[in-house]
């Protein structure tokens, strides 16, 4: 595939194991709190639900509502602010990412979600060690036109999430590459099973 040699890659589920990381906040608060683990996990989805449109989920304010003594939210928020011990990436993004390096290519990241919340993500894996900071877009709209507009056109944009593949490739100014982890039955022309696919693809000589 003969493309622009700048990729942007979408953060949770495609990069970063973001169900996982749940599950790392779950223990955290049961940790802390009297709060039983069902009963957390009850809030956080029913906190995600109630925000399902246009806002996203905010762990202060999250934290806000669920936790009443101020010590301890303190050190909930400082633990998740500096244990990367919470943070994980997905086995096959730093070996892959260092090829595409290898290959020429920029990277970045288009994601969405509350930017503070996101660049805890950066900061605390080692993605930061790939990622060219010019080229960082993260937004609590990704598919907006007027953040389309922001990004590079021509260039590579990986995401696990059909409905944003579908925009992208309406758009028509970027290359959509859908990212396929769970095997989910969805038709799409350029799709990978995993980032080692995208390096095979974009190795190729045009
Ligand atoms: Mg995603």
């Amino acid at each position: 595939m003969c493309v622009m040699k700048i990729i942007l890659f979408d953060l949770d589920r495609t990069l970063f194991d973001t169900d996982w990381y749940y599950e790392q906040i779950v223990d955290l608060i049961e940790g802390n709190t009297e709060l039983s683990e069902e009963a957390i996990r009850s809030f956080i989805l029913e906190y995600r639900a109630n925000n399902r449109y246009g806002k996203w989920f905010n762990f202060l304010k999250f934290i806000d509502d669920v936790v009443e003594n101020d010590t301890t939210k303190k050190e909930i928020v400082d633990t998740l602010k500096t244990d990367v011990s919470m943070y994980r990436l997905f086995e096959d993004v730093e070996l892959n990412l260092e090829q595409l390096q290898g290959l020429g290519y920029k990277m970045g990241v288009y994601s969405e979600g509350v930017p503070w919340f996101q660049e805890l993500k950066l900061q605390n894996t080692c993605l930061l060690d790939f990622l060219d900071t010019e080229l960082v877009f993260i937004t609590e709209m990704k598919r907006a036109i007027e953040f389309l507009d922001t990004l590079p056109e021509s260039c590579v944009i990986v995401d696990d999430t059909p409905e944003v593949i579908e925009v992208l490739e309406k758009d028509g100014r970027f290359v959509p590459v859908w990212l396929n982890r769970k095997g989910v039955e969805w038709k799409y022309g350029r799709e990978i099973g995993g980032l080692g696919e995208l390096v095979d693809i974009l190795a190729k000589p045009c």
